[in-house]
C-alpha cells in the first residue's frame, strides 16, 4: 500500500546525518529541532501556532482537555472515521454523538448535524477522510449558530486547501478553534514512529496546550492543570524538518496516481472513483473506490490472487463497533456509512508508484469487475 523504505532511500543522507546529529547533541526530548519543525509547519499550513505531540489520538484527546469539556458533555462526530476520533470522546467521558456519511464525499453529512444538537453538545469533529476536506463552511456556520467548538481531524489531509464561497483559501486544520494531525509513518507526511501536532489560531488555547502536553505545566515543576506526557521526539522533529520540505511534491504524487486511476476507470460501471468537490483540494491519502453491483470482498481476494494488495477504510463504522455498544446504536442507524463499509476499497497510492505498477493494478482490476 505505501513504499516507505524507496521514499527513504531518494533522501537517506539528509536524513542519516539530521538523526546521527541529534545522537550527537543527546538533546533526545524537547530539542532546538522540536521548536523549528513548528515554526516550519505553522508557516507551511498557515496556522498562527503549531503544538508538536506524540500521535494523533493524543492530540484529538488534548484539543478536548484544552477546550474544558465536562464528563457528559456530547461530541459530534461521523461515524465513518478511524477509531481515533471516538475514542479520545469516550476517553474523557464525552458522549459521541455520531453522524452518518455524505456518501459521495465519504465525509460527515453536514445535513444531519443540526438535528443531533442538544442542550449538551459542545463540540464537532469533523474528520477529513482519505485527504479530502470536510464542508467546513457549513460547519463553522452552525457552529456560530449554536456556540460549538470544531476540532478538525486532519490525521488524512495535512496541506489539504479548502475554497471557501468568497473564494478565500484555507488548509485543513486551521478554520475551526483546534486542528489535529498525526505523523504515523503511512500518512502523507510521516515521520519514523509516532508523532502528531495541534493547530490553533488562538493564543490563549496554544499556551494551555502546550502546557497540557507536558504534565500541565507552563514552568517546570509547577503544574497549572492536569495534563499528559505527550512530546514529539526530537529524532521525529528532525526527519519531519526534512520531510516537510517534499511534501508538496509528494501530494503531487499522490495526485498523479489518482489521475492515472480516475482516467484508467473512467468507463468502468462497476468502479465509482471518488468524488471530485469543488471546495476542497483532494491530497489522497487514500485512493477509495465504491464498488458496485458485484462483491467488494470477492474483488478484494482477487486482487490479492494477483499481488495487488488493498485494503478496506473502514470495514466497520464506530456506532456498530463493540466497545462502542454502550452509546445504544443500532445496524441501520447510519445506512449510509454501513453501504459504505461493505463496498469502499482502497487501492495503493503512495509516492514512490510507477507506470509499470499502475498498469498492472488498473488492468487487473478492470478484468476482475468485469468477471473476466
Ligand atoms: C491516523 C489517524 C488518527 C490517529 O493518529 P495516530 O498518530 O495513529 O494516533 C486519528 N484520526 C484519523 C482520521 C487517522 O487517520
Amino acid at each position: 500500500m505505501v513504499d516507505l523504505q524507496s521514499q527513504y532511500l531518494k533522501i537517506k543522507l539528509e536524513i542519516d546525518s539530521a538523526i546521527q546529529s541529534v545522537i550527537d547533541s543527546t538533546a533526545f526530548i524537547k530539542g532546538r529541532d522540536v521548536q523549528l519543525f513548528e515554526t516550519e509547519l505553522a508557516e507551511f499550513t498557515g496556522a498562527k501556532h503549531v503544538i508538536a505531540c506524540g500521535n494523533g489520538t493524543d492530540a484529538l484527546q488534548i484539543a478536548l482537555m484544552a477546550l474544558g469539556l465536562k464528563p457528559g458533555d456530547e461530541v459530534i462526530t461521523s461515524t465513518f472515521t478511524f477509531i481515533a476520533t471516538a475514542e479520545a470522546i469516550a476517553l474523557l467521558g464525552l458522549i459521541p454523538v455520531f453522524v452518518d456519511a455524505n456518501p459521495d464525499t465519504f465525509n460527515i453529512d453536514v445535513s444531519q448535524i443540526r438535528r443531533k444538537i442538544t442542550s449538551k453538545t459542545k463540540a464537532i469533529i469533523p474528520v477529513h477522510l482519505y485527504g479530502q476536506c470536510a464542508d467546513m463552511e457549513e460547519i463553522m456556520n452552525i457552529a456560530d449558530e449554536f456556540n460549538l467548538f470544531v476540532i478538525e481531524d486532519t490525521a488524512q489531509a495535512i496541506g489539504t486547501d479548502f475554497t471557501f464561497g468568497d473564494g478565500t483559501k484555507k488548509q485543513a486544520g486551521t478554520v475551526g478553534n483546534i486542528g489535529t494531525t498525526s505523523f504515523f509513518p503511512s500518512k502523507n507526511l510521516g515521520c519514523f514512529g509516532d508523532g502528531g501536532a495541534l493547530f490553533t489560531n488562538d493564543d490563549e488555547l496554544a499556551l494551555k496546550m502546550r502546557a497540557i502536553i507536558n504534565h500541565g505545566s507552563k514552568i517546570t515543576y509547577y503544574h497549572s492543570e492536569i495534563g499528559v506526557n505527550s512530546r514529539l521526539d526530537t529524532l521525529q522533529a528532525v526527519v519531519l524538518r526534512i520531510k516537510l520540505k517534499y511534501l508538496k511534491e509528494y501530494i503531487s504524487a499522490r495526485q498523479k496516481v489518482a489521475e492515472y486511476y480516475n482516467s484508467a476507470f473512467q468507463h468502468e460501471n462497476r468502479i465509482i472513483t471518488p468524488f471530485i468537490n469543488p471546495n476542497s483540494e483532494h491530497t489522497y491519502h487514500q485512493y477509495t473506490l465504491k464498488i458496485a453491483d458485484i462483491d467488494r470482498d470477492t474483488v478484494q481476494k482477487q486482487l490479492d490472487e494477483n499481488g495487488i494488495p488493498s485494503k478496506i477504510y473502514y470495514p466497520v463504522p464506530i456506532h456498530l463497533q463493540e466497545a462502542y455498544a454502550k452509546y445504544g446504536y443500532r445496524k441501520g442507524d447510519f445506512p449510509i456509512a454501513e453501504k459504505l463499509s461493505e463496498t469502499v476499497l482502497s487501492l495503493p497510492i503512495h509516492t514512490e508508484m510507477d507506470e509499470e505498477q499502475l498498469r498492472y493494478i488498473t488492468s487487473n482490476m478492470k478484468e476482475i469487475v468485469n468477471g473476466k
